[in-house]
């Protein structure tokens, strides 16, 4: 018979670390290095020792939980994120926490032979208040001590001042990397975050790759006039440069690829008068594409309009981009593995890219990495309306169960 979770240990489970960090307002508030952070991280660590594993910190906080086990062979990690934006929901990253937290409880508990030990992670500040992947990227490539000074949070403090009396963080923030190979496989459980599963009606994601994340600042430069007395004709008008250049921007993703997105959620206009014409519009723009060589084509693509834009309306336009996070594919054993577990539960299943990042993406530079997801409600995340049923809840947690047990038996 097949191992299954714990259904109501996983439901309480869920339900409690749901209420740490609770917002009035709605939704929950577990900003990285938080005091709702920091109760959530001893709620886990009191579940930890309930169960009978073992806890080990790092010096960014990262949480590595161990049954005890003879073997001294890389151990399978499966786990997620403790954290959550500002206004965040109950399941990203607390899904994976708690389903990982039960497959390792479970298998300790029901003592099934395993070759290789089983941990359960979870990996600090995801939702990147002080950097990007914070946790997961200390273990993958590590951080010099100037890079950890340089990290600031969105209000601005550091995140030197921030892990200062930390007491969930043990060690230098600087020797958290750990060496390729010290990991068997690394797996996450996380919600979609997307509408794709719950529209087709399948259960189970497997996870093809994490999306290749873009950046750039654009900016378009004019001439600051007088809104009364400069004819339409005789403005270089930066605003009007850029909103044209935004009208065109659907167009560019839908001719790169069907999984192609970009966003621009800031503008920022000087000298920012309602009565004077806008010599400067800088665009902040978000660009991602799950493959490496359409994540290129569609950078060319936006910076090809821009210029012609600008060139077509007679103002200036600077392309300043961000350094690019490279598509990550994840490997396909551990995907072979996820479908085998989810068709053994009796589960449909579909092949999918990611179009958020997750600690995954670190891990897989670590181990062979995989990604299971479950369908979110109307494709809603990053919001207090972020909801799974709880039934998708427990397939995605059976099928992490079987994965994991698969991966500790090899
Ligand atoms: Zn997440």
């Amino acid at each position: 018979m097949t191992l299954r979770v714990n259904g109501d240990r996983l439901r309480q489970d869920l339900a409690d670390l749901a209420g740490i960090g609770a917002l009035e307002s709605g939704g929950i508030g577990r900003t990285a290095f938080s005091p709702a952070d920091a109760r959530a991280r001893e709620w886990y660590w009191s579940r930890c020792v309930a169960a009978g594993l073992d806890l080990r910190l790092d010096g960014l906080g990262n949480m590595v939980a161990q049954a005890p086990h003879p073997a001294d062979l890389p151990p399978v990690w499966t786990g997620s994120h403790i954290d959550t934006v500002p206004h965040g929901g109950a399941f990203d990253g607390a899904l994976g926490t708690v389903a990982a937290l039960e497959c390792v409880r479970r298998l300790a508990e029901t003592g099934v032979p395993l070759r290789r030990p089983v941990c359960s992670v979870v990996f600090s500040d995801e939702e990147g208040n002080y950097g990007h992947l914070l946790g997961s990227r200390g273990l993958s490539h590590g951080y010099t001590a100037d890079q950890i000074a340089a990290l600031t949070g969105r209000e601005g403090d550091r995140l030197v001042d921030a892990l200062a009396g930390w007491t969930w963080a043990d060690g230098s923030p600087t020797r958290t990397r750990i060496p390729a190979g010290s990991v068997h496989a690394f797996v996450e459980l996380h919600i979609e975050q997307g509408p794709k599963l719950e529209a087709a009606g399948v259960d189970i994601g497997v996870v093809t790759s994490i999306v290749g994340l873009g950046g750039a600042v654009v900016e378009f430069a004019g001439r600051a006039d007088h809104a009364g007395t400069t004819p339409m004709s005789l403005r270089s008008d930066a605003l009007l440069a850029a909103s044209a250049f935004l009208i065109e921007l659907p167009e560019v993703a839908a001719a790169v690829g069907p999984d192609s997105v970009v966003t621009c959620g800031l503008i920022q206009v000087e000298p920012g008068g309602a009565n004077v014409v806008p010599a400067l519009a800088a665009v902040t723009l978000d660009f991602r594409d799950p493959d490496p060589a359409r994540l290129v084509m569609l950078e060319r693509g936006i910076a090809g309009v821009a210029r012609r834009i600008a060139d077509a309306t007679g103002v200036s336009v600077t392309w300043r981009p961000d350094e690019p996070i490279a598509p990550m594919p994840l490997a396909e054993p551990v995907r072979d593995v996820i479908r085998h577990s989810a068709s053994e539960l009796g589960l449909s299943h579909v092949d999918l890219p990611s179009g958020a990042g997750h600690d995954s993406q670190n891990m897989a530079h670590l181990a062979p990495t995989g990604m299971i997801f479950i369908p979110s409600k109307d494709g809603r995340s990053h919001s207090p309306a972020e909801y799974t049923d709880f039934a998708d809840v427990e397939r995605g947690a059976n099928v992490l169960l079987s994965t994991v047990l698969t991966l500790a038996t090899s």
